[in-house]
């Protein structure tokens, strides 16, 4: 789920990283070079950021409540949640995640949800 093909090449082995922290990255092909930027649609990054925040968000007085109680299995079971969260969410993304050659004419244009007036 963390491979994408690389427009330029073709070649299939190009792995996208495993917690997704930017919507928008530029990298190069491993094999070939070609300049790639790799851009996840703004609506499925931002609903799943908003939702790890709030999680993320609640974790902290809820886990310290835990921690004073000392009930360690369900603050352990929730950062387990935490982590599958990040990382299941981060392949969803990488996903639906659109790759092209950063040198492409006005690439953006074909991006879904956008309108640039000429
Ligand atoms: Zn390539």
């Amino acid at each position: 789920m963390r491979n994408f093909v690389c427009p330029a090449c073709g070649d299939g082995d190009q792995v996208l990283p495993m917690i997704e922290a930017r919507r928008r990255r530029e990298r190069s092909c491993t094999k070939c070079g070609a300049a790639l930027e790799i851009e996840i649609p703004a609506l499925q990054f931002y609903l799943y950021n908003i939702f790890l925040g709030v999680f993320a968000s609640a974790l902290v007085p809820i886990g310290g409540l835990l921690l004073i109680v000392r009930m360690w299995p369900v603050l352990c079971l929730l950062i387990v949640a935490l982590l599958v969260f990040m990382i299941g969410g981060s392949m969803l993304l990488n996903n639906v995640a659109n790759v092209r050659r950063r040198d492409e004419d006005n690439w953006r244009k074909t991006a879904p949800g956008r309108w640039y007036p000429d």
